[in-house]
C-alpha cells in the first residue's frame, strides 16, 4: 500500500542526519533517532517517535534497539569514518534489509560499498552538482543524477512548448527523454497520455540520458 507507514532509524543526528530525521517524522514515519550524545538526543526528542542514547558500533545496544526490525536504517556519522565502517558492517551483519550511509570521501566510499552498503550518499558533491545544474540553466529547476550516464531534471515549459501536446512534441522520438509527470502549479499529473496538452510555466519532469537531456533542455524547450 502506497501510504503505509515505514519504519526507519536514523543514527548520528548532525546536520544531515538530523534534517534526514525531522523530515521522515514530518512525514508521518516511525523514526528511531539515535545519537551517542545525550545533548542531540534530547534535541530530537520531539523530531522522533523516538530518541535514545547509544553508540552504534556497539552490537548489543544495537540489538536491544530491535534494529533489525527496521525497514531503513541511515548512518549520518560524520567525521569519525572508523564508526560509520564498524557500524555499517554490524547493521549488516545482522541483516538489515537496507542500510543507506552518508560517505566522507572516496576511501570512505569504497569501503562501504565493499562490506554492503545499500546505498552511499554524499549530501555536499550531490547538493553541489545540484545547484551548479540549477544556476547555469533557468529552465533547469531540479536534478538528480541517476547515475554516471542518467538523470532526472525538472524543466519549466517555456513559450516554444505552449499549447502544444506531448505527442505533437514528439520528445521521446526526437530527444529520446521521457516525460514523467508534468506539474501545474499544485497539480501533478503522472504518467500523462500522449495527448495531454503543455502549457507555458508548467514543470516538466524528464528522465533520460544526460546528453540527451541536455540537448532536450537546449533546443526542445
Ligand atoms: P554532519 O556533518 O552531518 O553534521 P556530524 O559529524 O556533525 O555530521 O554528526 C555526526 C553525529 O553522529 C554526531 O551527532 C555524533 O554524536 C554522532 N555519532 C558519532 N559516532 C557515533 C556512534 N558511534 N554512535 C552513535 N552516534 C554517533
Amino acid at each position: 500500500m502506497a501510504d503505509r507507514k515505514k519504519q526507519f532509524a536514523v543514527i548520528g543526528l548532525g546536520r544531515f542526519g538530523g534534517s534526514v530525521c525531522k523530515e521522515l517524522y514530518n512525514m508521518g514515519h516511525q523514526v528511531l533517532a539515535i545519537d551517542n550524545r545525550d545533548q542531540k538526543v534530547n534535541e530530537f526528542a520531539r523530531f522522533s517517535t523516538h530518541s535514545v542514547i547509544a553508540d552504534s558500533t556497539d552490537e548489543k545496544a544495537l540489538q536491544s534497539l530491535g534494529i533489525r526490525n527496521f525497514e531503513y536504517v541511515i548512518v549520518a556519522i560524520g567525521d569519525n569514518i572508523q564508526s560509520s565502517i564498524l557500524t555499517t558492517l554490524v547493521l549488516k551483519e545482522m541483516e538489515v534489509e537496507n542500510v543507506w550511509v552518508k560517505a566522507q570521501n572516496a576511501y570512505h566510499h569504497k569501503v562501504l560499498e565493499k562490506i554492503g552498503a545499500d546505498r552511499i550518499i554524499h549530501p555536499e558533491h550531490d547538493m553541489g552538482v545540484r545547484i551548479a545544474q540549477h544556476i547555469t540553466s533557468e529552465k533547469i529547476v531540479d536534478y538528480i543524477e541517476l547515475s554516471d550516464e542518467y538523470s532526472i531534471v525538472e524543466l519549466l515549459a517555456t513559450n516554444k512548448v505552449h499549447n502544444r501536446s506531448i505527442i505533437d512534441l514528439d520528445i521521446r522520438a526526437k530527444y529520446g527523454c521521457t516525460i514523467l509527470a508534468v506539474k501545474r502549479g499544485e497539480d501533478i499529473n503522472v504518467s500523462p497520455m500522449p495527448d495531454d496538452v503543455i502549457y507555458k510555466d508548467d514543470i516538466l519532469i524528464v528522465i533520460g540520458h544526460k546528453r540527451d537531456l541536455k540537448r532536450y533542455e537546449e533546443e526542445g524547450l
